[in-house]
């Protein structure tokens, strides 16, 4: 077969992110039968090391769920909120609103409150509609990727349930790392996927699925089947998946946990992360012009969004500095699309991302903000 013309970037977007070589060999590793004992020998280990790096004790049950993020979310709403409950939905961004858009495609009640992009989960609104909505459900995003913000998890799952609510929480960009403490999070149902920190190619959602929501679970009807929470615990316990895996990325994944784990180590993980973030962030200070997007305190360890100065368009970003970076070996991330859209309309500043996250090195961020400082100083 001749070589196909795939370009070989160094990935800077906020998923799917850039693999190591360890982890692209890992996929030459033997295929296995998932019902076979040779299966265990995966799955063990990596449900073992998916509690440490969430920190979720035994309060929690991992679950591999086939398909990317977005698969564990929906489990968590079809097993989760019943048909007659309502859902509160918590956005900050675009993947709030996927979140709430899954409940309404699975015909749940559902309202969405929205935040300015940009801006973190505002407590005392949250409470103002808790107290009148009274939702039995309450869905928010750990980490918005589209605006790279980080709301303070504790803090709204503990307002939640001042309300009596069962929090559910979308962690699919931050999971990997940051700490998330699951153990003392107060999150009901904790969803995530393979493709974003973990840096391993899409393929699984990640449920972290505690007692309390096994035990409502049990009380919802019409769960669907891959949907249905109950299913996938069953099988987990086992240490198996529901239906057949795609065995090349669970062994990429048992020899990338075992790395986090074992080699890297989990706090030296997450110390890299804060590191690039406060990179990023020197780096924003120095560049005349451009802001952080998002304030102090609720900056994301995983992706920044950087607010650009006055004048630089859509199509500049799009066209102009991501085929710049291109040409350098790099796939630049010019700005979640809708956003910047409605950003435009507003006649407001763009905004960019970097994804600093998984397995990305303070030397290859070195390296790939000089390239960015170098196109973005032509605009
Ligand atoms: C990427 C992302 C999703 C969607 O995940 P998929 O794995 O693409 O289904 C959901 N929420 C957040 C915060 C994300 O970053």
């Amino acid at each position: 077969m001749s070589a196909p013309k795939f370009a070989s970037l160094k990935m800077f977007i906020t998923g799917p992110t850039y693999i190591r070589q360890e982890i692209k060999e890992a996929a030459l590793l033997p295929e296995f039968g998932h019902r076979d004992a040779e299966n265990e020998l995966r799955f063990g280990p990596i449900r073992r090391n998916l509690r440490l790096l969430a920190g979720s004790g035994e309060e929690y049950e991992p679950v591999l769920l086939l398909g990317s993020g977005s698969a564990a979310m929906e489990a968590s709403i079809r097993s989760l909120v019943a048909d007659d409950e309502t859902l509160l939905n918590v956005s900050v961004g675009a993947f709030g609103d996927h979140y709430y858009n899954i409940a309404v495609s699975n015909g749940k009640k559902a309202e969405n409150l929205q935040f300015e992009y940009g801006r973190p989960i505002d407590l005392d609104v949250l409470e103002t509609r808790l107290k009148k909505l009274r939702p039995e459900v309450v869905s928010f995003t750990h980490n918005e990727t589209s605006t790279g913000v980080v709301n303070d998890m504790k803090a709204v799952c503990a307002l939640i349930r001042q309300y009596g609510a069962l929090p559910l929480v979308d962690g699919v960009s931050i999971f990997g790392g940051a700490d998330l403490d699951l153990a003392n999070s107060g999150a009901s149902m904790y969803s995530t996927a393979t493709q974003k920190s973990l840096a391993l190619s899409a393929g699984f959602g990640i449920g972290f699925i505690s007692r309390e929501a096994e035990e409502k679970a049990a009380r919802v009807i019409n769960k669907g089947h891959a949907t249905d929470i109950l299913k996938q615990l069953d099988k987990a316990r086992l240490n198996q998946t529901l239906t057949t895996p795609n065995t090349t990325l669970v062994n990429q994944m048992y020899v990338q946990l075992e790395h986090i784990v074992l080699e890297e180590g989990i706090q030296n993980r997450f110390d890299r992360h804060l590191e690039m973030r406060s990179m990023v962030e020197q780096w924003v200070n120095a560049l005349e012009g451009f802001d952080m997007f998002a304030p102090e305190g609720f900056r994301s360890p995983t992706v920044s969004a950087v607010v650009c100065p006055a004048g630089v368009t859509p199509v500049q970003l799009k066209m102009v500095v991501k085929e710049a970076l291109r040409q350098s070996g790099y796939l630049m991330d010019p700005g979640y699309g809708k956003l910047n859209k409605a950003l435009e309309e507003a006649g407001r500043r763009q905004v960019f991302r970097i994804g600093h996250m998984g397995d990305i090195t303070p030397e290859m961020l070195d390296e790939y903000l000089n390239v960015l400082e170098l196109e973005l100083k032509k605009l």
